[in-house]
């Protein structure tokens, strides 16, 4: 049995049509949906991702502005943009492009979003509206992967789904919208003793851990949904995720490639997120 794979790039181009109808409603309202996208130096990944962002929101009609700052920006500096951005009318999503430079708390600047334009959904409102199910904003990795099982009719309720990782943009928030769905949820880290004994029980298993190939084809449930949100560059220059995904696409059903699973879907929520913030700005 070889798994279906799970096409992301063709979704995420479905899904944003869906989008980009919501904006042409708005806009017929007189209203343009704008997104304020801020760097801070040259990472050159960073600058990858933004630039794939900017390009999917012009794609749907939504106006961005780039906000490019050097690596030395002084952090008061940094909070008095996001706060200015805060006041603009035009300006309905703000996103901080992640990671920041050492000098700046990087939870200060989340936190100094306002809570209504807060598209990427990491402010510690969102975060923790997500427990109670009433988060505005999910975070939009996360709120891609459930798109995507939704979009693949892969069952939630019921089934046992397992997230490798914690982090708080990908494996705590995964971990809270599947038990949200009514899955039975279990969280894995690196500090869990046996990986295998929790993985193979899994009809959804979601890895998000930066560590390429720790997922193996014995690691998986027969049939099971496999969801790789790791990006890895390796030293011959190929990008993989955390999944042997040659091994594991003959013992799964759904598998999702990298590049062209996850991440398509996590710049299409962000377009969600800002047409839904420009929705709830503007409510009739
Ligand atoms: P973090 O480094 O913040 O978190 C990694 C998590 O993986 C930690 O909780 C860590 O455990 C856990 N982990 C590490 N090694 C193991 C192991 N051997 N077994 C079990 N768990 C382990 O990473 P992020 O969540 O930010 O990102 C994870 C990956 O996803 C990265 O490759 C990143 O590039 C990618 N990513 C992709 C996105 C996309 O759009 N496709 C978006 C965001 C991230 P512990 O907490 O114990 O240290």
């Amino acid at each position: 049995m070889s798994a279906i794979i799970i096409d992301g790039k063709k979704i995420a181009l479905e899904v944003r049509k869906s989008w980009k109808e919501r904006v042409d409603r708005l806009k017929q309202r007189g209203i343009l949906p704008g997104l304020a996208v801020i760097i801070v130096g040259n990472n050159p990944a960073s600058q990858v991702y933004v630039r794939n962002k900017i390009k999917a929101c012009h794609e749907v009609g939504i106006h961005s502005e780039l906000i490019d700052l050097p690596e030395d920006v002084s952090e008061t500096q940094l909070l008095m943009t996001i706060e200015n951005l805060n006041q603009t009318p035009i300006i309905n999503g703000i996103l901080v492009q992640l990671p920041l430079p050492k000098h700046i708390d990087v939870n200060k600047v989340l936190e100094t979003i306002s809570v209504e334009k807060d598209v990427d959904g990491f402010h510690l409102y969102n975060l923790g509206a997500l427990m109670s199910g009433n988060t505005i904003f999910p975070p939009c990795t996360p709120f891609g992967v459930q798109c995507l099982l939704e979009y693949s009719n892969i069952p939630i309720e019921g089934q046992n789904a397992v997230i490798v990782g914690r982090s708080n943009i990908v494996g705590k928030p995964m971990a809270m919208m599947l038990l949200q769905k009514n899955a039975t949820v279990s969280i894995c880290t690196s500090k869990t003793r046996d990986l295998k004994q929790f993985t193979s029980l899994a009809d959804i298993l979601v890895v998000a851990t930066g560590k390429p190939n720790l997922i193996t084809s014995d690691m998986v449930k027969p049939g099971a949904a496999v969801i790789d949100v790791g990006i890895n560059r390796l030293e011959d220059g190929r990008l993989v995720g955390d999944v042997d995904f040659e091994g594991v696409k003959k013992v799964a059903g759904y598998i999702t490639p990298v590049p062209g699973g996850v991440g398509p879907m996590t710049i299409t929520m962000l377009v969600a997120n800002t047409v839904i913030a420009a929705e709830q700005a503007n409510q009739a």
